[in-house]
């Protein structure tokens, strides 16, 4: 198949700027320089700006898919000595469960539905902990918690607050400083909207405190965070996708910064979900995301047949769910360069798929 002939509404890889793809499209420069020395620098400064980070924050870059940055934060930053508590609400939650798990620390699955946790304050265990883990946008389901009452719960608790923002940075607000959040994981592949293979991690200095001597060469910090000071990285960082990052940062910047974004997200998720009322179909959350919109037939399809129809009838690529919700939603992403034009492709093939006319 030839993917550019696609439609693609997938949370992860998405729709990309062809100012991004001409740069992927060049030769990969030399790096041990100071010309990428700036280029690091523009990014950490630009990644920092996006999330308000407090001064002094730093940004770890890591050659590697977003896993790698929630498990190199837990690896970095937690010890025997810690208790975790771990926001679980669908399979990148469960991600977290299992990394704690694979690294022996000390952990509560904090099985989490129906809810964004505006009231964690009562629903948490009381347990005594030192650490809160959360998908700020659980993917698996589309379902946004409540950054700022989960931070004033860590705050009061004296917790240490992370959040793998990956898949709602750029679409949906995300404050470090008001909602008091220590760690921030990101990844290239996702409201970025870059090519997958780079993973960031920004570390307030409360965290960067935290930050210990670990048994891992590759993920080690303290060496991220040395190379760092003079725009480098340890190994071979992902050249090209720092190229396009910087790039995008200053796209974002242009075009009236990550506020604008954000409205620009918030206005595609508004126009398609009012646009598809005239189906069988009902949205999967209350709490629902800017970055995607979770779906459930109501009129028995299974919701895989559906992803697989649009897919080799339109040329429309959605995302369908695995297990045992393989047949009751899909997903719709509007991360990334998205319109209302390239959204009413996906919006007029469900239409023609259920024989329906839109009105
Ligand atoms: C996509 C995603 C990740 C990273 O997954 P990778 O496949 O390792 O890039 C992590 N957390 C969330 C919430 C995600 O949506």
């Amino acid at each position: 198949m030839i993917f550019e002939d696609c439609y693609i509404f997938t949370p992860g890889p998405v729709k990309m700027s062809e100012e991004i793809m001409e740069i992927g499209a060049k030769q990969t420069p030399y790096f041990r320089n100071a010309e990428f020395s700036d280029v690091t620098f523009a990014c950490e400064k630009g990644l920092l700006e996006m999330v308000n980070a407090p001064e002094g924050s730093r940004v770890v870059f890591l050659t590697a898919s977003g896993t790698a940055g929630m498990e190199s934060v837990v690896m970095n930053l937690l010890s025997k000595d810690d208790n975790a508590l771990v926001v679980n609400g669908g399979g990148f939650g469960g991600r977290f469960v299992d990394i704690c798990a694979v690294h022996d620390i000390s952990h509560t699955d904090f099985k989490v539905s129906n809810t964004n946790l505006a009231d964690i304050e009562v629903l948490a265990p009381k347990e005594d902990y030192s650490t809160l883990i959360v998908n700020a946008h659980e993917t698996s389901v589309g379902h946004l918690y409540d950054l700022n009452a989960m931070g004033a719960y860590a705050k009061k608790n004296n917790m240490l607050y992370i959040v793998d923002a990956i898949s709602m940075l750029v679409t949906d607000p995300l404050d470090m400083q008001e909602s008091g959040i220590d760690v921030v994981i990101a990844s290239s592949q996702k409201g970025l909207a870059l090519p997958p293979g780079l993973t960031m991690v920004i570390l307030a200095p409360k965290a960067m405190e935290q930050v210990q001597d670990i048994q891992s060469l590759y993920f080690n910090y303290k060496s991220y965070l040395s190379n760092g000071e003079r725009g480098q990285t340890p190994y071979t960082p992902a050249v090209t996708i720092m190229l396009q990052l910087e790039a995008r940062l200053a796209q974002i910047k242009r075009r009236g910064g990550v506020e604008q974004s954000i409205a620009s997200a918030k206005e595609i998720a508004r126009y398609f979900r009012e646009a598809i009322k005239g189906l069988p179909l009902k949205t999967y959350t209350p709490y629902m995301p800017n970055a995607m919109t979770t779906l459930t037939p109501t009129d028995g399809k299974s919701a895989m047949d559906i992803v697989n129809d649009l897919e080799d009838g339109y040329k429309v690529m959605v995302c369908p769910n695995g297990g045992e919700q393989r047949d009751i939603v899909f997903r719709v992403s509007h991360m990334g360069e998205m319109t209302k034009e390239y959204t009413d492709v996906l919006i007029d093939a469900m239409y023609a798929y259920y024989k329906i006319d839109r009105v």
